[in-house]
């Protein structure tokens, strides 16, 4: 191998490993920023969908206290499908105005049991919002949790789509 084709594969290792690191902002054994952030609706748009530090502070700390004791508890991947929304991606998917995914406080999931998800937030772990969204009476096609530093109401709501909420 001559100095030049070393030189090339360092200056590729350098490029990959950086733009890794950019994607990659681990907030937990298992999060990554990027699950929070990350919206194709934004992308399509051209919105910014870049959390402010209280943002940051509650994604932090919904990881911290719901959404990795739920992924070391059940040991199955747990899949965000929306977590941060800016105020203007909020809009621009018709969220709720008062929407907790605004602040941080909140996300929607998914795994490979939805329901056995639900019941083990319910069941062992801190929450503000607890809601089985939409699907049947066995499985949620997802679920929302949201979690607040201070005063959790403990709400449990199930959402039927075309009807709105009702507490459950
Ligand atoms: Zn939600």
């Amino acid at each position: 191998m001559n100095w030049k084709t070393i030189a090339v594969i360092l200056a590729v290792g350098f490029f990959l490993a950086r733009g890794s690191r950019k994607k990659r902002i681990m907030i937990s054994k298992n999060f990554g920023l990027d699950e929070f952030t990350k919206s194709a609706t934004a992308k399509r748009l051209g919105i910014n969908n870049e959390p402010d530090v209280t943002a940051l502070m509650n994604i932090q700390e919904l990881v911290n206290k719901v959404l990795q004791p739920l992924r070391d508890g059940l040991g199955v991947p747990i899949i965000i499908t929306s977590g941060y929304r800016s105020p203007a991606l909020n809009a621009a998917i018709g969220g709720a105005t008062n929407s907790q995914h605004m602040k941080g406080e909140a996300a929607d999931i998914k795994s490979n049991d939805n329901a056995r998800m639900f019941n083990y937030i319910k069941n062992h772990l801190p929450y503000d919002q607890l809601i089985w969204e939409a699907g049947d009476d066995d499985q949620p096609d997802w679920v929302h949790v949201s979690y607040k530093g201070v005063g959790n109401r403990k709400q449990i709501l199930r959402y039927y789509p075309g009807q709105g909420y009702q507490d459950i």
